[in-house]
């Protein structure tokens, strides 16, 4: 009854609120809170449950997990009525982020340039804008794409593998090695509002092609990375709501967008996805309904069975994970995917000092069906399929300061250079599988 009083007023306050949304942007998240809740007992699922359902709160990182938690980003004016909520209970939380509009601010700050070892190389004019200094829009990534195709157009070119539905190009820069002997496909930014994947997987193609010399496992492999997967989303997140997650489909008006991370067509609309248009989980009217994973699913059958590694890059959290993601269902092989990332995990930790947890996605956090990782592993038959939740474990969330793209991007990286070595059999004793 109270929840049913409350929530009468909290739906004619977001009428409200979404009215504003366009002019004040960051402003509607004053005094929003980040909490992080222990998933301890039934009851308190079921309440996150309750609030998210009637949109009193919007889950940020979820686990389903008894003992674990779930960080909630909590609105200004639902605030003292869900703490109450979970004194009631006797949950647990505290509060990670005290004023979301407060992070915002500073993540949009730029970072100070480390000392460069190279300053002639910073010096000279350049013909990009893209820094790992700040984030940036989708035209300084795509145009630091075309600066490394006009600059090195041995080893790269572009190909546009589709269009969104608000006309933008969806684009793959492929990298080639001189002795390939296996692709590789790295993607970036499905989710918008994980600002940190798009510039960490623009990172990985920086060490790829302008720093190739010191990095030689390269010639290994055919690289085909696309930094932003949803580019209506990602810019979406820099003009209107920080926070958007899905595409812009918008035949639901009311309700925009579909994730386009439970779009794809392999066990499509089971656990963990939504067929409601108004969810953050919404799973689209079929499989592949969206231009946007219309584009990859054809593309990956296009350049076909090469393709021996595929690693999508997400935030937040620190997890190496493997599928299947649709149920808690192992793939055959999924101990070499348990060993590889314990790897990847232990070259991260020698590096940063960062903990990455590895494990299958289902077990390890939630079932999510109609992911892409599920359906390059069990539609397309790639065997090391990964996705990895950047940093960080939760401080800033989605809000990760500019300060930590470098180091976010090194991080990346590694695991692109220890999967490619584990594939191409560089460095080991032992014989080879392939
Ligand atoms: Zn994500």
């Amino acid at each position: 009854m109270l929840l049913w009083i409350f929530l009468v007023g909290f739906a004619a306050a977001n009428e409200e609120f979404s009215s504003q949304q366009n002019s004040t942007r960051h402003a509607q998240y004053r005094g929003s809170q980040v909490l992080r809740v222990r998933n301890a007992t039934e009851s308190i699922r079921n309440l996150l449950k309750s609030l998210e359902g009637e949109k009193a709160i919007e889950i940020w990182k979820q686990s389903n997990v008894f003992g674990k938690f779930t960080d909630i980003l909590v609105p200004s004016f639902t605030l003292s009525f869900v703490r109450q909520q979970f004194e009631n209970l006797n949950a647990t939380f505290r509060v990670m982020i005290a004023d979301v509009e407060s992070a915002m601010h500073e993540q949009i700050a730029i970072a100070p340039r480390k000392q460069s070892k190279n300053k002639n190389k910073n010096k000279k004019s350049r013909s990009y804008n893209l820094t790992f200094q700040r984030y940036h829009r989708i035209s300084d990534i795509y145009g630091y794409l075309d600066y490394l195709v006009s600059t090195f157009p041995s080893i790269c070119s572009i190909e546009t593998i589709g269009t969104t539905i608000q006309g933008r190009q969806i684009k793959v820069i492929k990298i080639s090695g001189s002795n390939a002997k296996f692709s590789f496909y790295i993607e970036g930014g499905i989710h918008a509002r994980e600002w940190v994947s798009p510039a960490s997987v623009a990172y990985i193609v920086r060490e790829l092609v302008e720093y190739r010399s010191k990095n030689s496992f390269a010639e290994n492999a055919d690289y085909y990375v696309s930094p932003v997967a949803n580019p209506d989303g990602y810019e979406f997140t820099h003009t209107n709501t920080r926070l958007w997650r899905k595409n812009r489909r918008d035949s639901d008006k009311s309700c925009p967008g579909v994730d386009l991370n439970r779009n794809y067509g392999y066990q499509w609309g089971g656990l963990g996805a939504s067929r409601q248009s108004c969810d953050e989980t919404f799973a689209g009217g079929n499989s592949f309904s969206e231009p946007e994973s219309q584009a990859v699913r054809d593309f990956l059958t296009k350049i076909g069975p090469s393709v021996q590694a595929y690693v999508a890059f997400h935030s937040y959290g620190q997890y190496i994970l493997y599928p299947f993601g649709y149920d808690k269902v192992l793939a055959p092989d999924s101990a070499d995917l348990q060993k590889l990332g314990a790897k990847i995990a232990k070259n991260i930790r020698k590096s940063s000092k960062k903990k990455y947890k590895v494990g299958n996605s289902a077990i390890l956090l939630y079932e999510a069906s109609g992911g892409a990782d599920d359906w390059a592993k069990g539609g397309v038959g790639i065997k090391y399929t990964y996705t990895i939740e950047l940093r960080d474990a939760g401080r800033f969330g989605f809000l990760l300061p500019a300060s930590q793209i470098e180091a976010t991007g090194k991080e990346a990286f590694i695991a692109i250079k220890t999967i490619t070595q584990e594939i191409a059999g560089i460095k080991r004793k032992k014989k080879s599988r392939f």
